[in-house]
């Protein structure tokens, strides 16, 4: 029985092939690597019938991820995150069909623990016994947990400015945790240069290798499989390196090639905070890559990305599905997160509140419609980011009384 049906890897850019064997960075190109498959070998076993009776964690796809022997599989039970209705919050923006697919109900409070398990998993297989990256936090989290399971060693650099409970994370789990007075971008300096200074160490950085993609992809599984095999509309996605659209993208076309989904795809909306919109800036002047944006801020720190280095395909999967990209304000965003919490009773992310912001705004243009599945993706809990809320109540005196309704 084939537990991975992983083939090779091929340059996102030149569709050159690369042994999928031996560890891997970007392509020749300066590019991500992308996973392929044999899919028509998956398909022997990994049947939409036979998904039904396996376990409810991302590695129920296993046939479609990258690790070959199931020994090296590091998992905490990942995936399979809830796919709520906002049915209160979709009335007052006019969309009664509204979803919300909850990241933050996973280990480490953000969807980032599913590219740390299947990148750790797969390094560890490869014989890597360090991981090490730049961060602007949730990611260095979770590849610090997923590597404390595994064994493996890992360092991290973020900038000083990154949600503080990331850096208690790192430290709980025994990272070796740097600050840096900078941004995600002098971080990765740092990094880039002590991995080159030790042996067995892998930079993990956001697409510098193939893997953490692919457990990325498997939101986009999940969706349809939740949705009993149909795609929704539209899906809205909170983009900072794009490793989440690239990889709903990904799995979208593949789950295509397998016969289980038809010809039309949700149309991909990228969002991004007005204060870092790289991705929507290029998409509205018809770019294919985009420039680094200038003086990067905004409270949803996990898209404060000024140049990703999976930009032109951000931009591709948005234009594939007839998507759009759109930048909302951290105003905005902050009463979102408010509101969706007394709404509906789910504290988010800031990014994920970004989210419904957009698709409010997308409701107003006419982009979305009143009858369509739009389903917005919430990447991390509320909880992780306290300070977001403002608290302001009374402290009452042990002899005093609470008031009359
Ligand atoms: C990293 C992060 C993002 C952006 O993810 P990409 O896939 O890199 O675009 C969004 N939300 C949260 C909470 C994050 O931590």
């Amino acid at each position: 029985m084939t537990y991975s049906a992983l083939s090779h890897l091929e340059c996102s850019r030149t569709g050159a092939r690369y042994d999928a064997d031996v560890v891997q960075g970007v392509s020749p190109a300066g590019v991500p690597l992308l996973a392929r498959y044999d899919l028509e070998r998956a398909a022997r076993t990994l049947t939409r019938e036979s998904l039904a009776g396996r376990p409810a964690t991302l590695w129920r796809y296993h046939e479609v991820l990258p690790v070959r022997d199931p020994a090296f599989v590091t998992t905490l039970g990942e995936g399979m995150t809830p796919l709520l209705p906002l049915p209160r919050y979709g009335a007052r923006i006019g969309l009664p069909g509204l979803l919300m697919k909850d990241e933050g109900l996973i280990p480490t409070a953000s969807f980032k623990a599913r590219g740390a398990a299947v990148g750790v998993s797969r390094a560890a297989e490869l014989g890597v016994t360090g991981v090490a990256m730049p961060t602007n936090g949730n990611a260095g989290a979770a590849w610090a947990t997923y590597a404390a399971r595994a064994g493996m060693r890992c360092l991290i650099a973020m900038p000083v400015d990154a949600p503080a409970i990331t850096r208690t994370e790192c430290v709980a789990t025994g990272a070796e945790l740097y600050l840096v007075d900078g941004l995600i971008g002098d971080a990765g300096k740092l990094v880039n240069a002590a991995v080159r200074e030790r042996t067995g160490y892998q930079e993990v950085s956001t697409l510098k290798e193939p893997y953490r993609l692919e457990g990325k992809k498997t939101m986009g599984y999940e969706l349809a499989e939740q949705l009993g095999w149909r795609v929704p509309d539209v899906i809205l996605y909170p983009t900072g390196g794009g490793v989440g659209i690239i990889g709903i993208y990904k799995a979208l076309r593949e789950m295509q090639e397998l016969g289980w989904i038809g010809e039309r795809l949700p149309r991909l909306v990228a969002v991004q905070a007005q204060g870092c919109a790289p991705i929507v800036e290029a998409f509205h002047q018809g770019a294919e890559v985009s420039v680094p944006f200038p003086d990067a801020h905004t409270v949803a720190f996990g898209i404060t990305v000024p140049k990703a280095l999976g930009d032109f395909l951000v931009l591709d999967a948005v234009r594939q599905t007839g998507g759009t990209a759109i930048a909302v304000s951290d105003e905005d965003l902050l009463a979102a997160q408010s509101v969706l919490a007394r709404d509906e009773g789910t504290f988010i992310c800031p990014e994920g509140a970004a989210c419904l912001v957009a698709a409010a705004q997308l409701r107003e243009s006419g982009f979305l419609g009143a009858a369509e599945t739009v389903v917005v993706l919430n990447t991390g809990a509320g909880l992780k980011y306290p300070e977001t809320i403002g608290v302001d109540v009374p402290t009452l005196p042990v002899s005093g009384a609470i008031p009359s309704l």
